[in-house]
């Protein structure tokens, strides 16, 4: 379970970061590549001791999320090349979505345009910098596709080799998006979850290989709480009432409520109430069942969904997801793939922006929110957009095309529009 790569003996320099702590029984370990407590098993998260931070030090600092370097576990002096690190990304004001919604003010937080087009590089920038400083030489994953993208890339910009573990029936564009890179990429015959053991078994083997999301998970994860910080920025320093927010392992959707809390307590943004909803694919809803059968374990599920991204049946932070949406009154709901594909749809025609399935996730669920009476239609809400449609085509390959195929003639084309 322990992988201690050689330099995390000595100093580290992991900026703000101070320790380890257990999410379950509190037991506090020094910083180092762990990710389990050695008492009870539970999860390890960062503990940090802020110093001061000001909206003017964020404001003055890089375009991407090192301007919150104060506040992630990375070296102050992280290695921050303008223009190619993620983050910073796109807040639109999505008022013809929120029309068609029915909602009165909304916003769409477009993390399509990060490096490799999905929120996945902001968790694996500040994964490989912290592996930097723990000493590790090897950046490896096992994914569902977007993390495979974002690890093999940041390698390669990065001159570091890369191990990223697929599922073998992942989607061509991902299969390709990721090969490019030319890291070693390792199709597996079995689920995310055969994967994901398989990862959890190599990273004991190989000690200075970091997988981010296994034996560097206590860093990955803080990665996600840039995107709960960049809305607060965005937003114009203040909080929404409502967000929105993908559930694959559950890690993001905590770390938003972190973000939000972190910001609060810093006096970085005026306290107040808001509502955390979690979105899922039917097809793999074992946090949404577990919500709405009023319990706090998750129980696995075989996942069965064309929203790959977010198909893991055994979500590490499900039970920390009930956790956030129970305490700030949210809730956690799933739609069918025909509404995914609706959802899609939907953004694309109302707002341009082509989401991949799990933006058809936060889309038909938001829908869904609101058309039973769970997402308050007159508080300012967000939905966060994760990842690019030009990466799960498949998705609706059947489904839109050309309204008409005609010969090189004006009178055709006017036919055509007519009919
Ligand atoms: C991984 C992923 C998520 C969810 O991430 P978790 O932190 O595992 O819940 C959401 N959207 C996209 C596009 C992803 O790739
Ligand atoms: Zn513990």
């Amino acid at each position: 379970m322990t992988v201690t790569a050689g330099a995390s003996t000595t100093a580290l320099d992991l900026g703000p970061a101070r320790a380890l702590t257990c999410r379950e029984c509190g037991h506090q370990v020094p910083l180092a590549a762990e990710f389990a407590c050695a008492e009870c098993f539970g999860p390890l998260e960062v503990a940090y001791e802020f110093g001061d931070v000001t909206r003017a030090d964020i404001e003055a600092g890089p375009k991407s999320i090192w301007r919150y370097r104060q506040l992630l576990p990375v070296p102050s002096d992280v290695d921050a090349h303008p223009n190619t690190e993620p983050g910073l990304t796109r807040l639109v004001k999505a008022d013809r979505l929120a029309a068609a919604l029915g909602v009165k003010s909304l916003w769409v937080k477009d993390d399509t345009g990060n490096p490799t087009h999905s929120f996945k590089d902001r968790v694996v920038a500040v994964a490989l910098a912290a592996a930097r400083q723990l000493g590790f030489t090897v950046l490896a994953c096992p994914s569902t596709g977007n993390l495979a993208n974002a690890v093999a890339a940041a390698a390669a910009r990065a001159g570091w080799e890369s191990v990223v573990l697929i599922p073998s029936s992942l989607e061509r564009a991902k299969v390709l998006t990721t090969a490019v890179y030319d890291g070693a990429l390792i199709a597996v015959d079995g689920n995310y979850d055969d994967v994901n053991r398989l990862a959890t078994e190599l990273a004991a083997e190989h000690e200075d290989w970091a997988f981010v999301n296994v034996n560097v998970r206590p860093y990955y994860a803080e990665g996600s709480k840039s995107l709960g910080y960049e809305v607060a920025e965005q937003l114009g320093w203040r909080l929404p009432d409502q967000v929105v927010v993908p559930v694959a392992s559950g890690a993001q959707l905590t770390k938003v409520d972190k973000g939000f809390r972190e910001f609060t307590e810093l006096g970085l943004v005026e306290g107040k109430p808001y509502r955390v909803f979690g979105a899922q694919a039917t097809g793999c809803s074992p946090v949404s069942a577990a919500y709405k059968a009023g319990q706090d374990v998750v129980s696995p599920v075989k996942p069965d969904t064309i929203a790959r991204s977010l198909a893991i049946g055994a979500p590490a932070d499900g039970p920390y997801v009930l956790d956030a949406v129970r305490r700030t009154n949210g809730a956690v709901e799933d739609v069918s793939d025909e509404e995914v594909v609706e959802g899609i749809r939907l953004l694309a025609r109302t707002e341009g922006i082509f989401a991949e399935t799990a933006g058809g996730v936060t889309v038909a669920t938001a829908k869904k929110l609101i058309d039973t009476g769970q997402l308050d239609p007159d508080a300012e809400t967000v939905l966060l957009i994760t990842g690019d449609g030009l990466k799960t085509l498949d998705a609706v390959q059947d489904k839109i095309g050309p309204r008409a195929t005609v010969p090189p003639s004006a009178a055709a084309v006017r036919e055509a529009l007519e009919s």
